[in-house]
């Protein structure tokens, strides 16, 4: 077994047998271990288990996410918070709370490399994936800090992979972390309530649909065609919008679940009548939904959002056409709810640079090439 590149707190019950075994341990501290993991215990918590075993888990990296900072609303039901990895690396999450459960917004990379024009999370690159241990130790923090009402089983009922990074560029790491996330000795959360949302790497989306579970995939589009997406998002010169639609409508073919676009409007480039129609046509035939929600503008970007009025106009020209549209509610519009914004400010309070001066086009090459890699050893 592959230690290094595992961390405890993302181990199946088989991966912590092999680790028992190996340590001459009996069977049945597995799953001890296993229990203490799915509420984030650390080894030197785990209190039925014998210190020494405790001491050698000590020696394996945990993948932990530890919240250094919080901050809450005062308009609505929403924290905000930052979570410090092991290496210091600082990524962000976010925790709505509804009548039905809480929905809780993780983050897959620290920082982003798709250079999305609108994105805080990529304004200084992608600094490094996080480990499925990690991404669910941001989830049992956050369950740590705010135990569950009772007659609930737990917090977080809910979970979007929409914080900073790209899933679908973490691959392995997000296929291991959803594992863990919906395995009933896991976390136990039904894939009906675990939304992945990618800026489109259309071969990820083939290979998620044959071996993930068939969670909620939403698609970040914000655009009706080819020449305002190059606009927004580098990762269309890469994959057209003629490959990437096809392969949402396979996924909502495939796995039977409706497809969710997700478009930011965007004044003066996106939001015209004339950008619905075409959306519209684009999408007909798809079991789909639109999610739109103004531009959360950027200091550091020049595009603003519309008005949220404009933004029902725009749902009801996508209705009229036969496309379900909604509005998402603006949460933490206070506690700098849009991806990477808090963190951004932190690493400025805190002198961190997060600079990898990785060129796009680089990036976008290597992403290809993995792909085509990927392709070679698949048909072999
Ligand atoms: N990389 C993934 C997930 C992270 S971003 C993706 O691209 O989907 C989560 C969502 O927030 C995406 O739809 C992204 O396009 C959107 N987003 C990022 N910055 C935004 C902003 N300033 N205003 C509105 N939506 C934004």
């Amino acid at each position: 077994m592959k230690l290094d590149s595992m961390d405890l707190a993302s181990m199946s019950l088989g991966e912590l047998q092999g680790i028992v075994s190996c340590l001459k341990e009996p069977k049945f501290r597995a799953k001890q271990i296993l229990e203490w993991l799915a509420v984030g215990a650390r080894p030197d918590e785990m209190l039925n288990i014998p210190k020494k075993l405790r001491e050698k888990l000590n020696g394996i990296p945990f993948g932990g996410a530890e919240i250094i900072e919080q901050r809450f609303s005062s308009k609505d039901d929403t924290v905000k918070m930052l979570y410090e990895l092991s290496d210091g690396n600082i990524v962000e999450g976010v925790l709505m709370r509804y009548s039905y459960g809480s929905t809780l917004c993780i983050s897959t990379q620290a920082g982003c490399r798709m250079g999305c024009a609108f994105c805080a999370s990529t304004l200084n690159g992608r600094v490094r994936n996080l480990t499925a241990g990690e991404m669910l130790s941001e989830v049992t923090s956050v369950e740590r800090m705010f135990p569950h009402e009772e007659g609930r089983k737990r917090t977080v009922t809910n979970i979007v992979m929409m914080g900073s990074g790209e899933p679908l560029d973490n691959y392995d790491n997000t296929l291991r972390f959803l594992e863990r996330a919906t395995a009933s000795d896991g976390l136990g959360i039904s894939p009906r309530n675990i939304s992945l949302s990618t800026c489109g790497l259309v071969p990820e989306i083939y290979r998620f649909i044959d071996n993930a579970p068939h969670v909620t995939l939403c698609i970040s589009l914000h655009a009706p065609n080819n020449e305002i997406r190059d606009r927004l998002m580098p990762i269309n010169h890469r994959y057209r919008m003629e490959e990437l639609i096809p392969a949402a409508k396979c996924y909502a073919d495939r796995t039977g679940r409706r497809v969710i676009f997700e478009y930011a409007l965007v004044d003066g480039v996106n939001a015209s009548e004339e950008c619905a129609k075409e959306l519209a046509e684009r999408l007909r035939g798809i079991n789909c939904h639109v999610n739109l929600i103004p531009l959360n503008s950027v200091k550091e970007r020049s595009l603003n959002g519309v008005t949220r009025k404009h933004a029902y106009t725009f749902a009801g020209w996508l209705e009229k056409m036969h496309i379900s549209a909604t509005v998402r509610r603006e949460l933490g519009t206070d506690i700098d709810g849009a991806c990477g914004q808090l963190r951004n400010k932190y690493s400025e309070r805190n002198g961190i640079g997060t600079d990898t001066n990785e060129p796009q086009s680089r990036i976008f090459d290597e992403i290809s090439s993995k792909n085509s890699l990927q392709e070679q050893e698949e048909s072999k």
